[in-house]
């Protein structure tokens, strides 16, 4: 509260926090209407298999989608919605949403959600992944689901379990972000990973940085030793992607191929031309 308003800087620092925090509270309540609404949608953004261009499935990414068609990004609601226990309720409607796209994509395109840290304290996880899929008539081979390196910074038991329940289940498992944060090597081996994905700070600047090079080219090789697919993040040239594909990354992802975007998906032509379909980079970079 403010009273001694004026004189001391930190009774004002007092009331900017009660304003954040109103603010906060006000975005919760939003959010939870969203939810309510069925305003939570999925964009999708194309994966890509470099060495032919195909299109082999899509990353579905969470918007908060307002009544005149804008869609808020992940960076202004994910943070608050897992601090509040909406995450999960996010994760859910994000998951039926990208299996029910599914079904009118070619059966073997495969479809990619993000896990937040948080959810591996949701006792239901699997089981309502698990029903998720069965009611949208989802085979399990078709979900990939994107863990970061900090999901495996809590617990990492209760993580490794889940996700081996989720991998012997069908359920493919990627990490997401490679290398901007915590990895241990060790982790990496005693969980069941399929595809790292190295994150787009290493492939933006690939073509005039050396260290970056390197580091892509490495871990490229240190991930198929593994047996792991690599996906390349963030590809936005022709020349990143001809570098990445020169350096073996099995897969790439990024504005060159194509943005998120509430439809353009292959299979689902009735309400597009082949045209909206084409790898290309959109002219309007602010488009939601
Ligand atoms: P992410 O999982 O690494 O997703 C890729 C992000 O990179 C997307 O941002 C995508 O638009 C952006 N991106 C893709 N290609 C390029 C490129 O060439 N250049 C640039 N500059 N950016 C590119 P978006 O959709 O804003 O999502 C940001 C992050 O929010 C995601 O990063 C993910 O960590 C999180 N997120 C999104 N949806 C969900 C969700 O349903 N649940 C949870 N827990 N997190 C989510
Ligand atoms: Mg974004
Ligand atoms: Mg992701
Ligand atoms: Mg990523």
């Amino acid at each position: 509260r403010c009273k001694q308003a004026g004189r001391s800087g930190f009774s004002f620092f007092e009331a900017g926090m009660e304003v954040a925090a109103l603010r906060r509270a006000k975005i919760e309540d939003e959010l939870r209407s969203a939810l309510a609404e069925d305003r939570i949608q999925a964009h999708f953004q194309p994966l890509v298999r470099l060495e032919d261009k195909a299109v082999i499935g899509y990353e579905a990414l969470a918007r908060w989608c307002m009544g005149d068609g804008t869609c808020r990004e992940p960076e202004d609601f994910i943070t608050i919605a897992e601090e509040a226990g909406l995450i999960s309720d996010i994760f859910y409607a994000v998951l039926r949403k990208a299996a029910r796209a599914a079904r009118s994509w070619p059966g073997d395109m495969k479809f990619s959600v993000n896990l937040s840290p948080v959810q591996f304290n949701d006792p239901w996880l699997v089981e309502r992944i698990l029903q998720i899929l069965v009611d949208e008539g989802i085979a399990p081979g078709r979900l990939e689901i994107e863990v970061t390196e900090n999901a495996l910074v809590g617990d990492f038991q209760i993580a490794r379990d889940v996700l081996w329940v989720l991998k012997k289940q069908g359920i493919h498992i990627s990490l997401d972000d490679f290398g901007t944060g915590y990895s241990s090597l060790r982790h990496l081996s005693e969980l069941p990973f399929e595809t790292l994905k190295i994150d787009r700070s290493f492939i933006s600047n690939l073509s005039s940085d050396e260290t970056a090079q390197t580091i892509v080219r490495t871990v490229t090789s240190m991930a198929h030793s593994l047996g792991l697919s690599v996906t390349a993040e963030g590809i936005d040239s022709v020349d990143n992607a001809m570098t990445v594909t020169e350096y073996g990354c099995d897969v790439g992802q990024g504005f060159l191929f194509g943005r998120p975007e509430a439809r353009g998906i292959t299979g689902d032509r009735t309400e597009e031309t082949d045209a909206d379909n084409e790898a290309a980079v959109p002219d309007d970079p602010h488009r939601k």
